[in-house]
């Protein structure tokens, strides 16, 4: 049995529209191909392939392998990276998605966020797959994903001792040898293994309860189309949702007050991209890792499909200002052993000769970085939600008002009223507590002015970004962008001359006695100025918005004991029903949008998410409270924490 004669069962006898297989191995690239031109040809059915991989030389290879990348994009905008977790890769506006999870395969499928009831249609396990790992236990973590009628299959390979011995394991839990199992024949000792799987989703999701996962409409693709949802947004966060939903098939309307797109945080000129690293490697820089990589895919299969979009993935030159951010910046690349393509150590001869610019420090060398401009990425996502979903965009409408009535969300400006929607998400960057249901979620807005500097003499060499005490871009139509102050609730966004030479002198500071610093003329006052919305442990906001008021009334009753910890541990948080908030992206949201958004979208569909548990309650908008109340410790609201 090869996984695409799998395929072709299941796409021929199934009615739904959308087909999840899993595999544990990565198989071949031949095999892979063949699925893939087997799909082409099933244009109405929409494919996810999970497929479990170990981290090892070989897939390290594999991976990387060049064949691979062009086949998943001819393009060739698909950078896969052998680190820990799930990369998704979108093909054909999502006909296609592939979920790369990476790491020990009973790791990986117990970080996934449990949606409703199982969603795999079959499992299949290539001949490269780590039989060592191919334990009861991890059978059983395959039947608490599947769908009661999913099978089980094998290369052909296997030697006929490995056979016998996995189908065994395979039914134990449930999971029947494809040619084996004839339909309506479930035999009766699988009602025990069903009600096991129902026991182990339940318990699943009793872990997840203080940070909940909810879908708007808790039906498949097929059926939850049309939902209608509004966004509130239009920068690109709001942009990159709006495409996510559309690629679900979904209804979206975008309320923008400002005359276009990206007028606000996302208007900057060029905004660089690299992940965000710390020394331990946190759940912070994991998730900044798998978003980066997300980022880089959707700009370059955004540019691929022939959105206009300035960028250069020159790469970005890390290095340290003074004493204390040197020894930050060495410890971040010397505490991990991280993958080449993600960050590697340079001296200071190669960050000059990267850079084209002579440099005195070494530090990180992030290869895959480099700049872009957010208003043109802002723009390419929508339009492609627009063409492949008629995403629609409403200008110039401020939303004063929003309120739930009769199960639906209603939205107020001015002069009209709109709506009834199913859902609606928050994606308002700086505005995020405007209204009264997220005026206490935990961001603050912190000004920015990026200085726009004529590209002459030296510093036209600049052939990277280069990060140090701020940033500088090389130039773009003859401008480098220099930036950004950092103004905690500025009383405005008008331009400051002081910050324009605030933007001068951390350069200065940054590369101190370099001739080519000589040639930053900041004279000209050309600037921008926006808000970024920061939270305090630098992590995105995704994910339904919580009920502030009906979690200060359960804790009238639940603090500060041991019992009350047990409580917020094991009952769902309260949440709005049918709010999403997708903000807080702070001084990164380039790198840590469109996964946020990705995300959030798969949530609100019932999808299962790209992220694991743990980034889901890394990401959760409540997670500030649900810390304190997890921990038995006392909750103020309205206070920062
Ligand atoms: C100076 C500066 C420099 C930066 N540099 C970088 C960088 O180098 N790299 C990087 O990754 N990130 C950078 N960032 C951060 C990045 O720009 C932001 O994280 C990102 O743009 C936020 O996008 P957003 O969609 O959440 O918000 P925004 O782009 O601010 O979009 C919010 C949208 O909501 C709309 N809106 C608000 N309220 C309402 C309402 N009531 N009704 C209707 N519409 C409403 C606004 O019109 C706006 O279009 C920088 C930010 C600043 C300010």
């Amino acid at each position: 049995m090869t996984v695409s004669k799998i395929l072709k069962q299941i796409i021929d006898s199934q009615t739904t529209k959308n087909v999840v297989i899993g595999q544990l191995g990565l198989g071949s690239i031949t095999k892979l191909k063949q699925l893939i031109t087997l799909l082409a040809h099933h244009k109405d059915k929409q494919l996810t392939l999970k497929l479990f991989v170990d981290i090892s030389d070989t897939s390290g290879i594999l991976l990387a392998n060049e064949e691979l990348t062009t086949l998943l994009c001819p393009q060739g905008s698909i950078s896969l990276t052998a680190i820990e977790g799930c990369q998704r890769v979108i093909v054909s506006n999502c006909k296609l998605t592939i979920d790369f999870y990476l790491g020990q395969y009973l790791t990986q499928l117990q970080a996934l966020p449990m949606v409703n009831d199982g969603f795999v249609d079959g499992w299949h396990v290539t001949s490269d797959a780590d039989q060592t790992q191919l334990r009861q236990i991890l059978f059983w973590q395959l039947a608490k994903l599947s769908k009661n009628d999913a099978q089980f299959s094998l290369d052909d390979t296997f030697t006929e001792v490995s056979q016998l011995e996995l189908y065994t394991q395979a039914e134990q839990v449930g999971l029947y040898r494809y040619a084996d199992n004839i339909p309506g024949n479930i035999q009766s000792g699988d009602e025990i293994c069903f009600q096991e799987r129902a026991a182990m989703r339940a318990q699943s999701r009793a872990l997840q309860a203080p940070y909940p996962i909810c879908s708007a409409a808790v039906t498949t693709h097929a059926t939850c189309s049309n939902l209608g949802i509004a966004i509130i947004g239009g920068g690109v966060a709001s942009a990159c949702l709006a495409l996510s939903l559309a690629e679900r098939g979904q209804q979206v309307t975008l309320f923008c007050e400002d005359h276009a797109l990206a007028q606000a945080a996302s208007g900057n000129k060029q905004g660089a991209i690299y992940p965000l690293l710390t020394p331990d490697n946190n759940t912070l820089s994991q998730y900044f890792q798998q978003a980066y990589l997300f980022s880089l895919q959707r700009l370059k299969s955004l540019a691929a499909q022939g959105h206009p979009i300035d960028f250069d993935l020159c790469g970005v030159v890390h290095t340290g200002h003074d004493e204390r951010s040197r020894k930050r910046v060495a410890k971040i690349i010397n505490g991990q052993n991280w993958q080449p393509s993600i960050a590697r150590a340079i001296t200071a001869e190669q960050a000059s000769s990267i850079a084209g610019l002579k440099i005195d420090d070494g530090g990180i060398f992030y290869p895959m970085g480099g700049w872009v401009s957010p208003q043109d990425f802002t723009r390419a996502a929508f339009n492609q939600a627009k063409a492949i979903a008629g995403a629609s965009l409403k200008l110039n409408t401020q939303i004063t008002d929003i309120h739930y009535k009769d199960g639906g969300w209603e939205l107020t400006s001015n002069t009209e009223r709109f709506g009834s929607f199913k859902a609606l998400i928050l994606a308002n960057g700086k505005s995020i507590t405007q209204f009264p249901q997220t005026q206490y979620l935990q961001a603050t807005g912190f000004r920015g002015q990026v200085s726009h500097v004529p590209s002459r003499a030296k510093l036209s060499k600049l052939s990277s970004v280069l990060c140090a005490h701020g940033y500088m871009t090389p130039s773009n139509n003859t401008l480098h962008c220099l930036g950004a102050s950092y103004v905690k609730n500025a009383p405005n966004t008008d331009y400051c001359p002081n910050e324009q030479v605030e933007n001068l002198h951390k350069i200065q500071h940054s590369y101190v006695g370099q001739e080519w610093v000589e040639d930053i003329d900041v004279s000209g006052h050309s600037a921008r100025v926006g808000v970024r919305m920061v939270t305090r442990d630098h992590a995105p906001m995704m994910g339904p918005a919580p009920d502030i008021d009906s979690i200060m009334t359960l804790y009238q009753d639940h603090q500060l004991t041991p019992q009350s910890r047990k409580y917020w541990q094991s009952h769902n948080a309260p949440v709005h029903q049918g709010l999403y908030v997708l903000g807080g992206l702070g001084s990164r949201g380039l790198s840590s949008g469109p996964l946020a958004a990705e995300s959030l979208a798969a949530q609100i569909c019932g999808d299962l998410m790209p992220i694991s548990r743990d980034f889901v309650a890394l990401l959760n908008p409540n997670r500030m409270w649900m810390r304190k109340l997890l921990k038995g410790k006392a909750l103020e609201v309205g206070v920062e924490v």
